[in-house]
């Protein structure tokens, strides 16, 4: 099982999506993805840097990973609506820790409005679904891949995400599969 976690204020509809999207391609695995109780943000007050109005993304992964114990399942994905980011970055989309089994994604920098264009809950979905596939990619063992239309191509702005389709390449998907029924199942 996959849990998704989402954290403070998080829009339903596009939880409900990536709940959907994510168990429709890991249910080939035998993997059930579920939506469990969210988490208050007051939590991780210690995370937030109030001059740069963000939090630190590393800070939400210990408490994913307790979580994740909980329920028993291969690996957590946590949902933010806020701005996130690492220490040496101004900003992230997402956050993996394979050792932990756990990840976060921000919604933030994912709506158009965020760059000024006009809002597309479509495409808010679409860029959901390519950072928590890139994430939970990370926590199964997959590296970052040279193939722009990978969904392990690493998103250096808005536009790689843009190019890069949702879906892990033949290599990827590959090295997915193996690791899936090696040794997280
Ligand atoms: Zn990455
Ligand atoms: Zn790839």
């Amino acid at each position: 099982m996959i849990i998704i976690v989402p954290i403070g204020e998080v829009p339903g509809d596009v939880l409900a999506f990536l709940q959907n999207s994510l168990s429709g391609f890991y249910a080939k695995y035998g993997i059930e993805v579920r939506l469990v109780g969210g988490l208050s943000l007051s939590k991780f007050q210690h995370a937030f840097d109030f001059e740069r109005r963000q939090f630190l993304a590393r800070y939400f992964l210990p408490v994913l990973s307790y979580i994740r114990k909980d329920f028993n399942a291969k690996a957590a994905l946590g949902v933010v609506n806020v701005d996130i980011y690492e220490l040496g970055l101004n900003f992230i989309f997402g956050l993996a820790h394979p050792g932990l089994r756990v990840a976060i994604i921000s919604l933030y920098r994912l709506y158009p409005e965020f760059y000024g264009n006009p809002p597309d809950r479509k495409l808010l979905k679409e860029r959901a679904l390519k950072e928590a596939m890139h994430e939970l990619g990370h926590v199964f063992g997959l590296e970052h891949c040279p193939n722009p239309k990978c969904v392990m191509h690493f998103s250096n702005s808005i536009i790689d995400t843009d190019i890069k389709s949702w879906m892990y390449c033949e290599k990827c998907l590959r090295k997915l599969e193996k690791n899936l029924t090696r040794s997280y199942v």
